[in-house]
């Protein structure tokens, strides 16, 4: 299976200089393929990859696009074939035959996006130098900090300067599955309505103290942001610190999520998960969304490991009132308001509403495999 390895880099300034050269160049090349497309397209015409690979060719021997040749032109190939899966991601979605959320029509990238990217393949010869630096062409051998060992050798390479100008390079390695010991437990995991996750055995897991924290303080960054003037200096200062007050939140909550679903997935044979890509948001998901942006990476992180560990993962996507039914009994009772924290069946079961919730993720789960 493949996955992707993160670190963090840092490159000099001369090659900060041929990096923002490279991202630039990709972002035209890509602007200038999508502009043929959007062309063709309004002349009910096709335009093939091959011929927008020939068109690039022929862009470079232009005086106006010259500087195109600077740039490994693996980048550049890279960055149309970008767009090809930009659009049949598209096409998919339209078409009903892609899951989970709407893709939009490509769009033009733009200079001013806070995430700048370029990715490097085998045929560009990237290398990971004797001397630990990560060598890529027409820019230079750039330091790393490995905050891990590179499990096999890296088929791919995207480096990308994020918001508040850090870089870092995410490798694609092919990682063998390590099967764990078999386990009779189960688990249904459900997204908390006051904690973070509540599992099916009873188990809550909430957001940390210093999560919380982080998360208050960018919330109090935004509203200063909010008040500045537009165009102002200050509110240039303002942006940066909203995006280190983002960067903080999305580090921490991301070693936070890998403990807890490396826990999880240790711990149980088969893992469902509540499937928040639903159409037709209930109440209390509505509730539940601000969880949203920490759930999907957490979720991401439990299918990784799972399908590396040998475990059994899915997404529990039937609709079903898992709140108002009884995981014992089966009875669907009548709407909860959101205080409602306990109720009592029919049947006599007193619930915990999010632990049974996650009961019936667990029940529908099993009853899909
Ligand atoms: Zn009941």
């Amino acid at each position: 299976m493949q996955l992707r390895y993160s670190y963090r880099v840092y490159p000099t300034p001369g090659q900060r200089i041929a990096l923002a050269r490279a991202f630039g160049c990709a972002r035209v090349v890509y602007n200038d393929a999508l502009a043929a497309r959007m062309e063709a397209f309004a002349k009910s015409e096709r335009i093939s990859d091959t011929e927008l690979s020939k068109r690039l060719t022929a862009a470079k021997a232009t005086p106006q696009r010259a500087w195109l040749a600077d740039v490994s032109s693996v980048v550049l190939q890279q960055a149309l074939a970008d767009l090809n899966t930009a659009y049949r991601n598209f096409f998919a979605s339209v078409s009903g035959r892609r899951k989970g959320a709407r893709v939009g029509v490509p769009r033009f990238r733009s200079r001013r996006a806070h995430r700048q990217a370029i990715r490097f393949t085998k045929n560009s010869r990237f290398a990971v130098t004797s001397g630990g630096k990560l060598r890529l062409p027409k820019i230079g051998e750039v330091r790393v900090a490995w905050s891990r060992d590179l499990p096999s050798d890296p088929s791919s390479v995207t480096v990308i300067k994020d918001a508040t100008d850090r870089y870092f390079a995410s490798f694609v390695v092919q990682v063998d599955e390590q099967p764990l010991p078999e386990l009779e437990t189960e688990v249904g995991i459900d997204l908390g309505l006051t904690t973070f996750a509540v599992l099916s055995n009873g188990k809550t897991i909430d957001s940390p103290r210093f999560l919380r924290r982080a998360e208050r303080r960018l919330r109090k960054a935004q509203q200063v942001l909010s008040r500045k003037e537009k165009g102002s200096k200050n509110r240039a200062k303002a942006r940066v610190e909203v995006a280190r007050a983002h960067a903080k939140v999305a580090d921490t909550r991301r070693d936070w999520a890998h403990k807890h679903s490396t826990r999880i997935v240790r711990e149980n044979q088969a893992i469902f998960v509540e499937d928040l890509c639903v159409q037709g948001l209930a109440r209390t998901r509505l509730a539940k969304s601000v969880h949203d942006a920490g759930w999907s990476t957490f979720v991401t992180m439990l299918e990784e490991k799972a399908a590396r560990c040998g475990r059994t993962f899915a997404r529990v996507d039937r609709w079903f009132p898992s709140t108002r039914l009884c995981s014992r009994c089966g009875v669907v009772g009548e709407r909860k308001a959101l205080h409602v924290r306990e109720w009592t069946c029919v049947c006599g079961a007193v619930h915990d509403r999010d632990v049974n919730a996650a009961m019936n993720i667990l029940a529908a789960g099993r009853a899909e495999r």
